[in-house]
């Protein structure tokens, strides 16, 4: 299978070609800890997940690394604000470094809940402070950065190339407005390799420098890090399209300052999730988690099949509504999957068969810059060919699931009713006499105590099924 992906750089489909015939590089840019990830970010790394296994089914094995942003410092352009970790750890009353690591579990249990592949490197700011400073090091010895004002900047005007990923116009840039700009910034998009004139009332996070002590900017963890572990050039670097102006931008110019080389040859992003309000923000504090989704009475794996109805390039409408369609929707695939288990006890269910043909569509879609909703139309269309053996789609949805990653694998079942515990059945009936009596806060309570037990409800108009179901590959 040949894999095109879009490229920002060139902002085309390209035929992708790694740098080492069957070893993929890639790195992702991974969260930053001093709150919870909300479901926009989330959207993003399911995204990420479904480009590695696009590439490991194509048959690559994907070196896959992601940073942690542990780092309490500013992520906007602007060069100040407040830091955010030290306003989590007052909000908080813990240190820094338990409101990072607080943070760092709750982010990875959301990645597994969502069947998301952990990275194969995960790299964490604090630890690899020693690589960024020998980084600024190397592009000070370049003749690319100059001190003012007790901090290490980059000068944008050493390294022609800027902006080549966004398309900035430098001429546009220069002449423009310098309200609320940084006095000691030769160029206004020039930027901080190195901090030790603190804006914040208290840095609680420093580090000894030839420049003094102080810390990181922000963009130069991500320079540092994925080329200790990726090499000097590598094949794909990802993230939210909203990393394009200026996270990415100041990444090329510090990498490739820095090594002379081109860093990296495939740039891949993905789209916003977006709700009624806008954009979703960690730092405007209101937004949507998957733990509240969950308290809503929704499985993690809803809200992956949710993101795998949307191209990763178009925007995402966030609404309860098609939330809940969603939901609806796998739990229809789970019953279906079900059913051919059933069917196809004790059979050997290995060959694709008549499925074949389906399959092919699948990879066409997923192959051509990973079309997921057509690729899971497919999977929907097999399912319902009556031409077709259940071994054969038993067998074609878990070849699909491979990359769709739904658990499909995992689905346990319980076919005999017997089997299901009479205290569950007796809340499934409270759910119902609460639903008959339009109490839906109670019924959506008692679905998610049912769910937690480990059991799945499917509302059909007579009535509410039950199987017990283990949906997470990584339980
Ligand atoms: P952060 O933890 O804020 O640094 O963001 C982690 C990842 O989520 C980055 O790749 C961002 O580009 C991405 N991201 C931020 N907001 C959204 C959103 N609303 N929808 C999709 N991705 C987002
Ligand atoms: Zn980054």
């Amino acid at each position: 299978m040949k894999v095109s992906i879009f490229n920002t750089m060139s902002r085309s489909i390209e035929q992708f070609e790694p740098l080492s015939a069957d070893t993929v590089r890639m790195y992702c840019c991974g969260p930053t800890v001093y709150n919870f990830a909300h479901i926009g970010n989330l959207r993003t790394y399911v995204f990420e997940d479904i480009l590695r296994k696009t590439l490991e089914y194509a048959g690559y094995r994907v070196e896959h690394v992601m940073n942690v942003t542990d780092v309490g410092h500013l992520t906007d352009d602007a060069d100040d604000g407040i830091d955010k970790m030290v306003k989590s750890s007052q909000e908080m009353g813990k240190d820094v470094y338990e409101i990072a690591r607080f943070y760092t579990d709750a982010f990875f249990k959301d990645i597994d809940e969502l069947n998301i592949a952990r990275p194969t490197v995960t790299c964490h700011a604090t630890e690899h402070i020693g690589d960024m400073i020998e980084l600024i090091k190397r592009l000070e010895k370049n003749g690319h950065t100059y001190f003012a004002g007790g901090n290490v900047y980059f000068s944008i005007d050493t390294f022609p190339q800027y902006g080549n990923l966004a398309k900035l116009n430098l001429e546009d840039l220069r002449s423009g407005a310098r309200i609320n700009v940084d006095p000691n910034k030769r160029n206004p998009k020039d930027f901080v390799l190195w901090f030790t004139n603190s804006k914040f009332e208290r840095q609680a996070m420093l580090w000894d420098s030839p420049w003094g002590i102080g810390y990181p900017g922000w963009h130069i963890e991500c320079s540092a890090m994925s080329m200790k572990y990726l090499g000097e050039s590598f094949d794909i670097h990802c993230g939210g399209i909203d990393h394009i102006p200026v996270h990415h931008t100041n990444e090329i110019a510090q990498s490739e300052a820095a090594t002379g080389k081109q860093w990296v040859s495939y740039w891949v992003h993905g789209e916003f999730l977006i709700n009624d309000t806008g954009k979703m923000s960690k730092s405007k504090g209101s937004f949507l988690t998957l733990q509240l989704l969950k308290e809503k009475g929704f499985d993690p794996v809803d809200y992956r099949y949710f993101c795998l109805g949307g191209h990763y390039r178009s925007q995402l409408q966030f609404s309860w509504d098609s939330m809940q369609s969603a939901r609806n929707a796998r739990l229809n695939l789970f019953q279906r999957i079900v059913s051919l288990r059933k069917e196809t006890k004790d059979q050997n269910i290995k060959n694709l068969g008549a499925a074949e043909k389906y399959v092919q569509l699948f990879e066409n879609h997923m192959a051509q810059d990973m079309n997921a909703p057509r690729a899971l139309a497919e999977l929907w269309s097999m399912l319902k060919d009556p031409e077709l053996a259940a071994t054969e789609k038993l067998a074609g949805a878990l070849r699909m699931d491979s990359i769709l990653s739904l658990g499909l694998k995992n689905i346990s079942i319980d076919t005999d009713e017997d089997e299901i515990p009479q205290e569950i059945l007796d809340l499934v009936e409270e759910r119902r006499i609460a639903k008959v009596q339009k109490n839906y806060a109670r019924a959506d309570q008692l679905r998610a105590i049912v769910e937690k037990a480990g059991y799945q409800l499917k509302d059909t108009p007579e009535n509410s099924i039950v199987v017990r179901i283990c949906n997470q590959m990584h339980k």
